[in-house]
């Protein structure tokens, strides 16, 4: 069965999709969307050579070699032209390492309408990225699974401002304050809250007052949403 974390990724995918899932390890995203009939047809891209071996294995051992096709690759160049992916996903990752994958090979992203990104940490810099690359902000999702809590970013061409508290929180995500939203942003507040107590009494250098000015800010935006 796949995680919940997946499913809901899967969720966004459109129907009849041709779908481009990079870091792909296993490809069970790719095996679910081709057996729930959501995607059309698939390419699961891998870099590293132990996930891309359990990747082939896995849509040979659910005869899905027609529908799926596995690559050995770095990021986006899993993508042919002749592919015609019209969507992307990249699930499982730290926000930033998603984006260097989006910005390394920008051609491979020439035909494609739909983002589909799941970063594990900083979302943030995703959304920076989108708001400089003119793609917007779709939709967003939130979940809880072992105690982990996961956003989902779903991203289509065009234009979007935001303010710096929606880039931090997600402008969907800040409407509806779910109940994983706001347990996630009281955690990361009392992180904060803990490491600006920790430096309190610290020898005042640019650095410490840096961090401290960075915290508060931070801690100004979070208490503006709870
Ligand atoms: N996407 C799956 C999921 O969400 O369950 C697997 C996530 S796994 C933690 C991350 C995978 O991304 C690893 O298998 C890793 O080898 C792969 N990966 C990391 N950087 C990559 C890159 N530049 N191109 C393709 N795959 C990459």
């Amino acid at each position: 069965k796949l995680s919940k974390r997946l499913e809901t990724v899967a969720k966004f995918v459109p129907t009849g999709a041709v779908v481009a899932d990079i870091g792909s390890d296993h490809a069970y995203l790719p095996c679910y969307l081709i057996h729930k009939g959501i995607a059309a047809s698939t390419v699961a891209g891998e870099v590293v050579k132990g996930p891309y071996e359990s990747a082939l294995g896995q849509v040979k051992k659910e005869g899905l070699t027609e529908k799926i096709t596995v690559r050995l690759a770095d990021g986006l160049a899993a993508v042919e032209a002749t592919d015609h992916v019209d969507t992307v996903t990249i699930a499982g990752m730290g926000g930033p390492l998603i984006v260097s994958i989006l910005e390394k090979h920008p051609q491979s992203l020439q035909g494609v309408t739909r983002l589909i990104l799941q970063p594990n940490i900083h979302a943030k810099v995703i959304r920076e990225w989108a708001l400089t690359n003119n793609w917007a902000i779709l939709d967003e999702d939130i979940l809880e699974e072992d105690e982990k809590i996961y956003e989902i970013l779903v991203l289509q061409r065009g234009a979007m401002t935001l303010s710096p508290s929606e880039i931090l929180f997600g402008p969907k995500l800040l409407l509806r304050k779910a109940p994983a939203f706001l347990k996630k942003w009281q955690r990361e507040k009392e992180n904060w809250q803990r490491v600006l107590q920790s430096i309190e009494g610290a020898e005042p250098t640019l650095e410490i007052e840096e961090k401290r000015a960075e915290l508060t800010a931070l801690l100004e935006l979070v208490e503006g949403v709870l």
